[in-house]
């Protein structure tokens, strides 16, 4: 039995055999592209790939560990043909290069969902993809979590790497250890050679460089080189470079040298169309009001769409029962409690107050002017749609009101501006995202 194996055997008698049978047992261990620091192995479909990956990845690079004595890093992947050759046959050769060019291959952009939130970075990717370090060189991405940026930014890696391109696919943490390890070799010009030959490089996270001056000053060099040489550079961040704090001006005003887009958070529409695409890539039947109910639970962060999706399909095979609405309500029931939980009364109004330029204190005022109780009305709206435990008399001492009725009342406005108001029911919306974003 081979090492992929026999360590899988260990970790059987550490889990539930439910566990073991249901998922683990489906892996194959990939001998031939394994090495000793990396143990690959396939699974039939990519839910089961996540959910192994979430919950046993660490345990199994542990177990490698013990065994070998080497730190193993753990792949698992679905077997695809394309993937083996590309990824491990010929790019395994050379091991550094494979290490940051491991593109997720469904982050493409046929699976890249367009809506209004997102439509100027998704065209701004596309024409990068098409004519790579031309005008829109550097390429700076940034939107707040799980909103589809290192989607995005792969998808241009995979039409390239496709085109034959050497694409580094990397995140500011691993140029770091990359950069050290050479440093601590002392062979830099191979860390020169790798990252200033490459065709395209797409660094992740790039707001991690905040406050690290060595590897800014390495980043800076490596940039004006690619840059020189026209190679394409796609960064992502979580805002506005102007705004990431700790960088080296040179840096900002480099990375504003090509086009920056970013990404809101997702619309309602687009959430829901984001969750047809992950069913439709995972082979997942959900009928409408499943998908909807998904989509207004979640945050606005498509990253929890997958697990959603796992836990449904792995709990209605596990009990044998279609996905319906209840079904869906009540394996759901925990998650909602849980992205909920952190909402409190004193957050929404310090959102609605920075957004209506009301001060909290105002809101919670008696006052009477006409911004003022605007403002508070919709922050009692809200407060009562998206936390989980505030009462009307609750709110109606928060709130400065007299009593629950009061509340009602409110509440009674504010639905019926919802309904006939398109705008105004837009803004609320956007605010529920916001709120519930800003975790
Ligand atoms: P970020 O890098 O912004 O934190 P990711 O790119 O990792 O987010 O996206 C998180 C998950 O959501 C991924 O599975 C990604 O495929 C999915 N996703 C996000 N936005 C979209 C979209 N517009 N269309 C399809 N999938 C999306
Ligand atoms: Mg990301």
């Amino acid at each position: 039995m081979n090492i992929g194996y026999q360590i899988l055997k260990t970790l059987k008698d550490e889990i539930p055999d439910i566990e073991y049978n249901r998922y683990i047992k489906q892996l194959t261990y990939d001998d031939k592209h394994s090495t000793s620091d990396r143990a690959i192995y396939y699974t039939p479909n990519i839910l089961i790939a996540n959910y192994i990956k979430t919950k046993y990845s660490k345990k199994l690079s542990h177990l490698f560990e013990v065994r070998t004595s080497n730190k193993v890093t753990v792949f698992i992947t679905i077997k695809n043909k394309r993937i083996i050759k590309t990824k491990f046959e010929t790019k395994f050769i050379d091991k550094e290069k494979i290490k940051h060019s491991l593109l997720n291959p469904s982050h493409t952009f046929d699976n890249f969902v367009v809506g209004g939130s997102n439509q100027f970075a998704y065209a701004a990717a596309k024409s990068v993809s098409e004519k790579p370090g031309d005008i829109y060189n550097p390429l700076f991405i940034y939107g707040g979590v799980g909103i589809g940026k290192t989607h995005l930014m792969q998808a241009v890696g995979n039409v390239l790497q496709n085109h034959g391109k050497n694409v580094i696919y990397t995140s500011v943490e691993q140029f770091l250890n990359d950069f050290l390890r050479h440093l601590r070799n002392a062979n830099m010009d191979r860390f020169k050679d790798k990252y200033r030959k490459c065709d395209i490089l797409l660094i992740d996270d790039i707001q991690f460089l905040s406050n690290k001056d060595s590897i800014q000053e390495e980043f800076f060099h490596t940039f004006e080189a690619l840059r020189n040489d026209k190679k394409q550079i796609i960064m992502t961040a979580d805002k506005h470079p102007k705004r990431i704090g700790g960088l080296e001006e040179r840096l900002k005003s480099r990375f504003e040298w090509g086009l920056i887009a970013d990404i809101q958070p997702p619309e309602l529409e687009t959430k829901i169309n984001i969750i047809k695409k992950k069913c439709e890539i995972n082979r997942i039947t959900l009928n409408n009001e499943v998908i909807n109910y998904i989509a207004t639970i979640i945050e606005n962060n498509a990253r929890e769409i997958e697990g959603i999706l796992s836990k449904l399909h792995a709990y209605s095979k596990l009990m044998n029962i279609d996905i319906t609405i209840e079904f869906t309500k009540n394996v759901l029931k925990e998650q909602l409690r849980e992205n909920r939980a952190n909402i409190t009364i004193d957050k929404i109004t310090n959102i609605v107050s920075k957004e209506l330029n009301i001060k909290p204190s105002e809101i919670k005022s008696k006052g009477r002017s006409r911004n003022i109780v605007y403002a508070r009305r919709i922050a009692i709206y809200l407060c009562r749609d998206l936390t989980t435990n505030s009462t009307m008399p609750q709110l109606a001492q928060y709130f400065g009101m007299k009593d629950h009725t009061a509340i009602s009342h409110t509440m009674k406005k504010i639905n019926e501006l919802i309904k006939n108001d398109e705008n105004f029911k837009t803004k609320i919306e956007e605010l529920t995202n916001k709120i519930t974003s800003s975790s």
